[in-house]
This record gives C-alpha cells, sequence and structure tokens, in this order.
C-alpha cells in the first residue's frame, strides 16, 4: 500500500555488494574512478562488501540486518543481482526485506539490467563506462520504482525468483558456454551466438502459457487457442483455490517450514507471511484449462524474459517499456528455423529491430504465467543467467514484489 514511488533518504546509506571477478574482472577500480567521486559529490554513504565467493552475497542478503541501510547496491552482471534477490526472499521476514530499495551498477560481462533500466529512463543505449556512469547517476538522484518478480516453482520444490529471464535452448547454451569468453565482456554473446550456430541443435518438451490478453478482449485473435470455449467461469474459479493452496504448500516447503498445515499462517507466532502463486497449477498436473499449451514439441529456444535487455547491446524486448508492466514476455522459436534467419534475428537484436522482421518462426507473447517442461534432463536451463537444474518449472509474474532505484 502506500505510495509505490519514491526517494532515497537524505542522508543516505548503501550496502553495496561488488563482485571482485564481475566482467572484465575490473570491478573494483570501476568503482573507485567513477562510482566512488560521484557518491561523495552527492553525500550518499556506503558499506562495501567485496564478495568472496559464489553466494556470499546470498548469505548476507539473508542473514545480516540490513536496517541501517536505505537500499542494496550490486556492482557486478546481473549473476549478484540475481543472489541478492533471492537472499531477501529466504529471509522470514521477506516480505519487509524485498522492499528494501536495490540499485545496480553494472560491472559485469552480462549487464541486463543495467542496460533496461537506462532504457526505461530515456537514455540511449550505451556500453560500459558510459553505462555505469548513467547507473551511478540514477543512484545519487535516487528515484525507487517498484520492479515486477517471477516467482519459479521447480518440479524438485525449489523456489527462485527471477527478476529478468527465463531461458532454454540457443540463449542459454550461448551464455552458459560463453562463460570461457567472459574476459572480452558482452562480446562473448557474440561470438558464442556464432559458435551455437554452427552447431544448432534442437531442444524437446512442451510449453504452455497464460496468456495475458483477458478473454474476449479483441487484440487475442492472434494467439491461437486462446479462446477455450470448455473453461467455464466457476471451473477456473474452483480451481484457483486448489492451485493456491497447493503453491502455498510448494513454497513453505522448500523453505523448509514445515508441512501445509504449519503454513497456515501459524509459524513463528503466525507472523510469517506466505506469497500465493494464485495462477499456477500443481506442476505435477496439466494446467488449467484456460492456458494455451503449444502445439510445437521441439524448440530451438524458449525464453521468457522481464527486461527489455538481455545484455548491455542485446535489445530482445523492445516492447517492455518499464520494470512494472505486470508482463511475462514469452518468446519461442520451433524447430525448423534456418540458420540464416536465426543469425538475422541475432544481429538486429542490437537495436531491437528482430521484431520488424515479422520472422515467422520467432513467436512472442506476453503472458502472466508460464511453464516450461523439458523431456530431457540435460539442457542447460538459465534463470537470470544462473543455471539450474534442467527439470520442469512454471512461473508468474507478482506486480511491484520488488523495488528498484533507477533514472
Ligand atoms: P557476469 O555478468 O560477469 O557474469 P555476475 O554478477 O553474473 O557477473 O557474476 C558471475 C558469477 O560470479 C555469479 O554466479 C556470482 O555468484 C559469482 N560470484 C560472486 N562473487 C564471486 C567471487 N568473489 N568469486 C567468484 N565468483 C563470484
Ligand atoms: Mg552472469
Amino acid at each position: 500500500g502506500g505510495a509505490e514511488y519514491s526517494l532515497l533518504p537524505r542522508p543516505c546509506q548503501l550496502l553495496i555488494f561488488l563482485n571482485p571477478h564481475g566482467g572484465h574482472g575490473a570491478a573494483l577500480s570501476l568503482f573507485k574512478e567513477h562510482v566512488l567521486p560521484m557518491l561523495s559529490k552527492a553525500e550518499i554513504g556506503f558499506s562495501l562488501i567485496v564478495t568472496e565467493r559464489p553466494n556470499h552475497a546470498r548469505e548476507l542478503a539473508r542473514e545480516k540486518n540490513l536496517d541501517r541501510f536505505d537500499a542494496l547496491v550490486v556492482m557486478s552482471g546481473d549473476g549478484l543481482m540475481y543472489e541478492v534477490v533471492n537472499g531477501l526472499m529466504d529471509r522470514p521476514d521477506w516480505s519487509v526485506a524485498i522492499k528494501k530499495p536495490l540499485g545496480i551498477l553494472p560491472a559485469g560481462s552480462g549487464n541486463a539490467l543495467a542496460a533496461s533500466v537506462n532504457h526505461y529512463s530515456g537514455h540511449k543505449q550505451v556500453m560500459n563506462p558510459d553505462l555505469l556512469i548513467n547507473c551511478t547517476f540514477y543512484l545519487c538522484k535516487g528515484l525507487v520504482s517498484p520492479m515486477d518478480l517471477v516467482s519459479i516453482i521447480t518440479a524438485s520444490g525449489k523456489h527462485i525468483f527471477s527478476f529478468l529471464s527465463v531461458a532454454w535452448g540457443f540463449v542459454s547454451d550461448v551464455d552458459i558456454e560463453s562463460e570461457k569468453y567472459r574476459m572480452l565482456g558482452s562480446i562473448r554473446f557474440t561470438i558464442g551466438t556464432l559458435v551455437r550456430l554452427t552447431a544448432l541443435r534442437t531442444y524437446k518438451g512442451r510449453v504452455s502459457y497464460l496468456p495475458a490478453e483477458e478473454e474476449g478482449t479483441s487484440a487475442s485473435t492472434t494467439i491461437p487457442g486462446l479462446l477455450d470455449p470448455n473453461s467455464s467461469h466457476s471451473e477456473r474459479l474452483s480451481f484457483g483455490t486448489q492451485a493456491r493452496q497447493n503453491s502455498i504448500y510448494n513454497f513453505c516447503n522448500s523453505n523448509n517450514m514445515g508441512t501445509m498445515e504449519g503454513c497456515g499462517g501459524h509459524q513463528r507466532g503466525g507472523d510469517i507471511p506466505t506469497l500465493e502463486d494464485s495462477l499456477l497449477a500443481p506442476l505435477d498436473q496439466s494446467v488449467p484449462k484456460h492456458w494455451t499449451v503449444v502445439k510445437e514439441e521441439k524448440f530451438v529456444l524458449v525464453l521468457a524474459v522481464q527486461q527489455s535487455h538481455l545484455g548491455a547491446d542485446l535489445f530482445s524486448a523492445p516492447m517492455v517499456t518499464g520494470l512494472n508492466d505486470r508482463l511475462i514476455h514469452l518468446f519461442y522459436i520451433p524447430a525448423g528455423i534456418p540458420r540464416s534467419s536465426l543469425l538475422k534475428l541475432f544481429l538486429a537484436m542490437e537495436d531491437g529491430t528482430h521484431m520488424t522482421h515479422n520472422c515467422p518462426h520467432l513467436v512472442h507473447v506476453p503472458v502472466k504465467a508460464f511453464r516450461i517442461e523439458p523431456f530431457g534432463s540435460k539442457d542447460i536451463i538459465t534463470v537470470d543467467g544462473e543455471v539450474i537444474e534442467c527439470e520442469p518449472l512454471q512461473g508468474q509474474v507478482h506486480s511491484g514484489l520488488g523495488r528498484l532505484v533507477n533514472g
């Protein structure tokens, strides 16, 4: 409740997590050269934590008393922000903790969130160090906006929170295979794309989604299967109750908070709120009738994104206009796309013109929730660029669950 847009207070105290290995491994010197002078001019105080290992930031976000900090800032790529978001959501007081304003200072090789924020604020697409300077300036201005997060549940019961993307197939392969060119910065994605194109393969599985368009609206005619005459209002209502109970169970279970019964608001004096994934049916059941199941079961890529950029020069979802549009943008390319078309799409992605190609192989649907069920267990699936186990998963958007300092 209350005003969702706000300003960081003055005086202001930041907690900055810096990954010394992010991107080119130059984060600390970039901090001293570009960030430090601007923060001192703006009279913004900070504590700096240089992370020592993977998950260090996640542990601190989960356990540290954060009361004296007005914002948590990540200086790295998207991976470190993913740690902080999920660390906050691990806390017993997650519902308060996740409202702590977050800030991003790009110093990784994948700076999608920073590039997206830069785009939403109306600045032209730039690379580091210009992107870093812009983002430092946003921090000095201190405008805080609500940010949607996607709640993701996996078949093995993990509960993950995502601000950026879920990728399966070509994009996640490139992201992870190109880690070895990390020293080259964001060029690694271009090289990785070319390498993967020569060894193009397909990925087998099922994809389903809940379209964002309400049934019966005119714009929905382009989405096949959207209007399902079998899905009556009452069915959907009763389904919703069942799904809600199940997802609460999943959530509590994955956090070792006990059984379904113990999740009814009784733990620790009943003060731990639960997050309800009200749109999701249990993963071992089929999706609700009013969802759309994609008819193809062989893909080149499947991508669910919430931000405009997948990298500083990857303007992958030009239709995204802000942090709080309450949408997930589902993209998929079924098997059968010629290599040359795929290459053209990726080259055009630098300036976002790939959507104007009207490529018949590229499907885009704005959704509220989705499910991805890979048939095998050996593919690479990433959430916000971080690898997770290859297993069925589903996610739904939560409007404005987080908050981000932006331009
Ligand atoms: P990049 O965009 O360069 O990949 P990220 O922020 O995504 O930058 O960080 C890459 C990975 O490094 C993340 O998975 C993060 O968990 C990990 N990491 C964070 N701190 C350290 C550290 N001190 N040493 C090694 N790895 C780290
Ligand atoms: Mg990364």
